[in-house]
């Protein structure tokens, strides 16, 4: 298996609860390198932009309110399998359907509020990490 990079973010529910330790200790115990990170505020657009997917969907509103609601942590995760490894350790979007002992179901408030995001493939790996990170940002 190849290593691999994605995007992890840390939301805004999480920092304000200050559990920024904890998740990345999940994160890293499950053999992913934090190899960029940054704690930022990001904008009304960015987070627009970001979760532009979802545009047309009912909640997206509340989506774009939590995401600018407060700092987040954005990432760049390395490891083998990172991708798919890093949406185990986070578990199922909705935290009562989570899996015990991801993120998700022992630190989420609720399917809005679900402390952590990946990215979900390669593509998309590679846009959202370009999307917050330069090269010259992500060390090893
Ligand atoms: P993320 O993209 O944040 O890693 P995900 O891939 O598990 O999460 P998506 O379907 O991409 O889930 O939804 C993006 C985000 O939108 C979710 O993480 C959650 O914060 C929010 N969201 C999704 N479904 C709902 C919903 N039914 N009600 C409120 N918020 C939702
Ligand atoms: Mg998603």
């Amino acid at each position: 298996m190849a290593i691999e990079r994605t995007f992890s973010m840390i939301k805004p529910d999480a920092t304000r609860r200050n559990l920024t330790g904890k998740i990345v200790d999940r994160l890293e115990s499950a053999g992913l390198r934090v190899v960029a990170q940054k704690r930022i505020r990001i904008t009304r657009a960015q987070a627009e932009a970001f979760y532009g997917v979802h545009r047309e969907r009912p909640f997206f509103g509340e989506l774009v309110e939590t995401m600018t609601a407060g700092p987040v942590v954005v990432q760049v995760l390395e490891g083998e399998n990172a991708i798919l490894k890093n949406r185990e350790v986070m578990g199922a979007t909705d935290p009562s359907k989570a899996e015990p002992g991801t993120i998700r179901k022992d630190f989420a408030v609720s399917i809005g509020e679900n402390s952590a995001h990946g990215s979900d493939g390669p593509d998309t790996a590679k846009q959202e990490i370009a999307f917050f990170f330069s090269e010259s940002e992500i060390t090893g």
